[in-house]
């Protein structure tokens, strides 16, 4: 059974960010990640807005640096899902796989997940026109037609957000109204570069990787008639959920999933048990602030450690 001093569960921006910080600190940090280490970034393509990267980056390469730069500091990583948590007691015990592993501090930083509708070229499109995120992506598409799935606040405030780079933003909504807040939908319903497209189901992408995405297929919910809709991109916004189900009854969570931690940092409920990134933080949601998030909470891990060793 191996001892760390710190346990980091999950590699995106939060999780390598603790890491470094907490591997210059000397106490010894194990990331263990997923199937998808490096988190969401590794399915994006440019990364234009990561602070440091006049260029821009590849979101898999900047994940990849990031990691290169833990264990430059001997930060371990390990390829293996949390599957049980005992935190009763210190050290807690966390199995990594099968296997057991005990910390003196776990840092969670298992970020949340976009939603997805299931559509067969997602895989394949996402980073080539279909994207999660319109903050990232909305300025590669300029004076050309996008769309943006979804009737909640975060739909219509990425449409918004979409206006200023494209020549028109469609909105497809699956209901004949908008979930989104009465404010938020008359600024969509009011801007003359928004179409709404009610009771319209996206059930086919259309493009390849080679020539991005084309277009999309709407199936009219009512009707059941198709209909195609030419655009560059499509914007899924239909809501994220948090990689918190392993946490259940053992954190205090919103109702929706979100990790609570105390108000400006990183603590929960539990001493020595802190949570950073997309996993705790609804509202933001940026490489930058989740790896923000992450330094702190290797910071307070440090500081905790120190008064309790
Ligand atoms: P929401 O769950 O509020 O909205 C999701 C939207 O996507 C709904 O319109 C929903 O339709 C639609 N949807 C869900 N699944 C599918 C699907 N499979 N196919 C088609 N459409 C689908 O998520 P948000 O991310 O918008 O918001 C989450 C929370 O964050 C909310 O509390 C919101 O208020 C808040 N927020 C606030 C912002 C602000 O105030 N500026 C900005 C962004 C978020 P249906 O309505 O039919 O279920």
């Amino acid at each position: 059974m191996a001892h760390h001093e710190v346990i980091i569960l999950g590699s995106g921006p939060a999780g390598l960010t603790a890491a470094v910080y907490a591997a210059r600190a000397n106490l010894n940090p194990l990331v263990a990640h997923g199937p998808l280490p490096g988190g969401q970034l590794t399915m994006t393509t440019h990364v234009e807005n990561f602070p440091g990267f006049s260029e821009g980056i590849l979101g898999p390469d900047l994940m990849e640096a990031m990691r290169k730069q833990a264990e430059r500091f001997g930060t371990v990583t390990k390829q293996a899902l949390a599957s049980k948590l005992d935190l009763s007691k210190r050290p807690f015990k966390v199995w990594l796989a099968e296997e057991e592993y005990t910390c003196d501090v776990l840092i969670i930083a298992t970020g949340a997940s976009a939603k997805m509708l299931g559509l067969e070229k997602e895989k394949e499109l996402m980073g080539w026109g279909l994207s999660t995120c319109a903050t990232c992506d909305g300025a590669f598409f300029r004076d050309v037609e996008v769309a943006v799935v979804g009737g909640g606040d975060s739909a219509c405030e990425e449409a918004l957000f979409l206006t200023r780079f494209a020549s028109k933003v469609h909105m497809i909504v699956r209901r004949d109204e908008f979930r989104a807040s009465r404010i938020m939908a008359q600024r969509a319903l009011d801007n003359p570069k928004i179409q709404v497209h009610w009771n319209r189901l996206p059930i086919e992408l259309l493009g390849t990787q080679k020539e991005g995405l084309k277009g999309v297929i709407l199936e009219n919910t009512q009707s059941k008639e198709t209909e195609t809709l030419n655009c560059e991109a499509v914007f899924y916004g239909i809501g994220h959920t948090p990689n918190s189900s392993l946490f259940q009854g053992l954190l205090d969570m919103d109702e929706n999933g979100y990790l609570i931690t105390v108000p400006g940092g990183t603590a929960t409920k539990i001493p020595g048990v802190f949570a950073c990134g997309d996993v705790q933080d609804h509202v933001w949601r940026q490489a930058v602030t989740a790896a923000g998030s992450g330094c702190m909470a290797a910071i307070e891990a440090e500081r905790w450690l120190a008064e309790h060793e």
